[in-house]
């Protein structure tokens, strides 16, 4: 068939790789659209401590698609990190989260903030200049009400830089969450190395804590851990009642998850805290046997 398909064979190969990167590109000029035209906006969820009742949210980003409506970020992660495209996306979840979250605290609700940074943007030798100028435009939002949350990526590229945009992060008051935590390839080299106040334990630990063994052992664990380093553990993928009394048996600070509340626009925030009910009695109830 190769002889057949003659000198065009190559063509053969090719061909796929440049449909992926056709889309690629597509994807990245939506994201680039959606930009320029303000159609980018951020929804808010709510993380709350188990012994106190909500204490923060995580900004998460959305794309408002003329044709397709509200998108997710799974319809264009790919485009989420590109270099071009990074700090463009970074310094408007930024000002726009912390605006939003300046005017809840005017408001009385000192919620903190969570962003998800992409690596790029982390990376890029502007991203100090840009936090700072974010936080100096935003004087009634405490730095230490800002969060910022980081996968294994950036360290992955570029370990000595991460390292120190990161202390300097902190240096400005800033918190730093390890995300995605257990996911990465080098988690405890991080935990053992970067300076952050939070772990965000991944969701696909949380997901089956109550039928498997291998997910509850890996979840005690990384709480243990979390706790004997004095760092913050915030439980992701928060889906049922269950999930939520045997995280708070393991002493687990924090959940968030759809059993504590899904992503939603910020306006309807400050009437969730209101009506906010805790999922957990801590302390009386007797711990469920392990699986
Ligand atoms: P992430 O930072 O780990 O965010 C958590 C994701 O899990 C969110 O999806 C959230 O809606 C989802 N989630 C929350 N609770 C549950 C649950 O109980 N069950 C399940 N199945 N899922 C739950 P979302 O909003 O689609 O975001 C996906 C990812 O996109 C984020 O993962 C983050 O990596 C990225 N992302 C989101 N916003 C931004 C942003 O502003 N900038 C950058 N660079 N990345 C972002
Ligand atoms: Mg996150
Ligand atoms: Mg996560
Ligand atoms: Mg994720």
């Amino acid at each position: 068939a190769a002889k057949a398909a003659g000198r065009d064979c190559f063509r053969w190969f090719d061909w796929p790789m440049d449909k992926r990167q056709e889309e690629a590109m597509e994807v990245r000029k939506m994201l680039e659209n959606a930009l320029d035209r303000g159609h980018l906006l951020l929804h808010y969820q709510p993380v709350v401590e188990i012994d106190n009742g909500p204490i923060g949210v995580e900004a998460l980003l959305r794309l408002d698609h003329p044709e397709r409506g509200l998108l997710s970020p799974a319809a264009f992660a790919s485009a989420l990190d590109a270099p071009r495209l990074a700090r463009r996306i970074g310094c408007f979840v930024l000002a726009s989260a912390f605006a939003q979250a300046q005017t809840w605290h005017r408001q009385g609700l000192p919620l903190r903030v969570s962003v998800n940074i992409g690596a790029h943007h982390l990376l890029d030798q502007r991203f100090l200049a840009d936090l700072q100028a974010a936080l100096d435009a935003h004087p009634d939002l405490p730095p230490s009400s800002v969060e910022i949350e980081i996968t294994e990526t950036a360290p992955l590229l570029d370990f000595a830089v991460a390292q120190d945009t990161l202390a300097a992060c902190n240096r400005l008051g800033v918190r730093i969450a390890l995300d995605d935590f257990g996911t990465g390839n080098a988690s405890l080299t991080y935990l053992q190395k970067l300076p952050a106040q939070t772990i965000k334990i991944d969701q696909s630990f949380v997901r089956d804590i109550i039928n498997d063994p291998k997910d509850y052992a890996i979840v005690t664990g990384v709480v243990a851990s979390a706790r004997l380093l004095g760092l913050e553990v915030i439980a992701e993928g928060v889906e049922t009642t269950e999930h939520a009394v045997l995280l708070s048996h393991l002493r687990c600070h924090c959940l968030q998850g759809y059993a504590i509340a899904r992503p939603m626009a910020p306006e309807a925030i400050p009437d969730w805290i209101i009506r906010y009910n805790p999922l957990v009695n801590n302390g009386f109830s007797t711990p469920p046997p392990p699986p």
